[in-house]
């Protein structure tokens, strides 16, 4: 018998509202209680972690920790730090007009949430908004990757083991289950993935009237000034670039360097490659592998061997493509169209600044941007003339592991933000009243108006 997908999501979501109802999700030492549980049960799962992020993108175990279980784990001792007072109700000021009156700002839950992650981070996507979610005090939906089916299968032990799933539960599933997800009637659809499925989301979620946040992709520019500090330029890009081989949504997606100083940084940028992964990445143990075959066929189709001054092996059947790098590489070429997502590395070359900014203005608003230069003003330009989700001067993907500033896109690359307190502000509506005293009218808005005009 064929399932009934709608109907399955639609059990979930009235389970989930009887929850909700009841008020639980919003008494802030059930929040606390609920996100301390979910600390100790990743520590508990942390092993079994690590060997499913091994099994799916072959994740170093250092690199796993560092960037999914362990972030995940300093996400949640912030928010169990803060999230009480980011909660509490806020006394505003209240115009003259008013008088007598006293305006507040409640934040409230949602309701229940869905959340989507994609696969290249599969656990800390899924798990970084939960965070939120929960300290907001929200039911929620999980629903991860199927291309990453072990971290999925850990995952959802552990949430299994950890949540009541009236309150919180993850639901994996093919096509139908997840369009079914994306049509059901939540309170708030928060999204991780790609541009194009971005909008099959927001699509969907515009028929229930639902609000969303888009954590989408695309090309993240890097620019190597001439006066960049040539040696901490290469290895901070080789980092940010290489790192989960490349399938990181903030990586620099390609590289615009100066002419100058082209010749001598490209050599520094190999060697910095090499230092870390050695002279056969294949292999070293600090390097991943591409997630599946489909994405290793697109990768190899973007390889262009007249173009490639470093790299360019790959195995099939490992799901290995090697750190590779391709020179003289001009903004009409194919690696120029659509995010890279994987570890090819295209430079191009400028001369003039003001003419790369109109370039990177002409394209989709990046998600991220890096600038590596000594130069205050050219760093000041590029800052204030480009439109991008968030960035480093000087670095690479560091922005994204602070709490204190809030992560996401601009334009195509997303819409909302998270991370620290914005993941509380994301998750939750913040509701207006405004009290009033009883004790005596200013009956300057009440009809009959004649003579009242002057008033104003
Ligand atoms: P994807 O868009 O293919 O898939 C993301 C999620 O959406 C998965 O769970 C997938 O099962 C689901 N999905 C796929 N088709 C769907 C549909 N028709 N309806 C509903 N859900 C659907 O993305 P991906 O390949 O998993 O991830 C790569 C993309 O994600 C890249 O573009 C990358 O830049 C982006 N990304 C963005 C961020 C960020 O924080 N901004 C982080 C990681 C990845």
């Amino acid at each position: 018998m064929e399932k009934d997908y709608v109907g399955f999501v639609k059990e979930i979501l009235k389970e989930h509202k009887t929850y909700f109802d009841t008020g639980k999700t919003k008494d802030l030492s059930f929040r606390m209680e609920q996100l301390k549980k979910l600390k100790r049960a990743i520590q508990a799962y942390e092993s079994r972690l690590l060997d499913a992020l091994y099994k799916d993108l072959r994740k170093p175990a250092f690199e796993a920790y560092a960037t999914e279980v362990g972030y995940v784990l300093d996400s949640i001792g912030y928010t169990l730090k803060h999230f009480k007072s980011w909660a509490k109700v806020k006394r505003v000021a209240t115009p003259i007009i008013h008088l007598g009156a006293q305006s507040y700002i409640y934040p409230e839950p949602y309701g229940t949430v869905l959340i989507i992650a994609p696969w290249n981070y599969p656990f800390q996507l899924l798990i970084e908004p939960l965070i939120g979610a929960i300290a907001a005090g929200n039911c929620a939906v999980l629903k991860p990757s199927e291309y990453t089916p072990h971290v999925a299968q850990v995952m959802e032990s552990m949430i299994k083991e950890c949540f009541d799933e009236r309150y919180i539960r993850m639901v994996s599933g093919e096509k139908e289950m997840t369009a079914a997800l994306i049509h059901g009637a939540f309170d708030y659809i928060f999204f991780t993935g790609s541009v194009p499925v971005g909008k099959i989301v927001m699509e969907a979620a515009a028929k229930n009237l639902v609000p969303v946040t888009l954590e989408l992709g695309g090309k993240s520019p890097c620019i190597v000034d001439k006066e960049a500090h040539i040696a901490v330029a290469a290895k901070r890009i080789a980092w940010g670039k290489f790192l989960n081989a490349g399938q990181t949504c903030v990586a620099p997606d390609y590289l615009i360097v100066h002419r100058e100083i082209k010749k001598i940084f490209i050599p520094k940028l190999i060697e910095a490659i090499k230092k870390f992964y050695g002279d056969d990445p294949a292999q070293s143990q600090d390097y991943c592998r591409i997630v599946s075959n489909k994405h290793m066929e697109r990768l190899i189709g973007l390889m262009d061997r007249e173009k490639i001054i470093y790299g360019g092996a790959y195995d099939l059947e490992d799901l290995y493509i090697a750190p590779t790098v391709m020179d003289n590489v001009t903004w009409d070429d194919p690696i120029m169209a659509d995010e890279i997502f994987g570890p090819l590395l295209p430079v191009l070359e400028y001369e003039d600044l003001d003419q790369v900014i109109h370039r990177i203005n002409g394209r989709p608003k990046p998600l991220a941007l890096y600038v590596f230069s000594e130069n205050k003003t050219v760093q000041k330009e590029i800052i204030r003339r480009v439109s991008f989700g968030g960035g480093c001067i000087n670095d690479t993907l560091s922005h994204v592991a602070s709490p204190y500033i809030p992560f996401g896109g601009v334009g195509p690359s997303g819409m909302g933000a998270y991370h620290g307190k914005s993941s509380f502000d994301t998750f939750s509506h913040k509701k207006s009243v405004m009290k009033r005293t009883t004790k005596f009218s200013i009956p300057l808005a009440f009809p009959p108006y004649k003579d009242k005009m002057k008033l104003l």
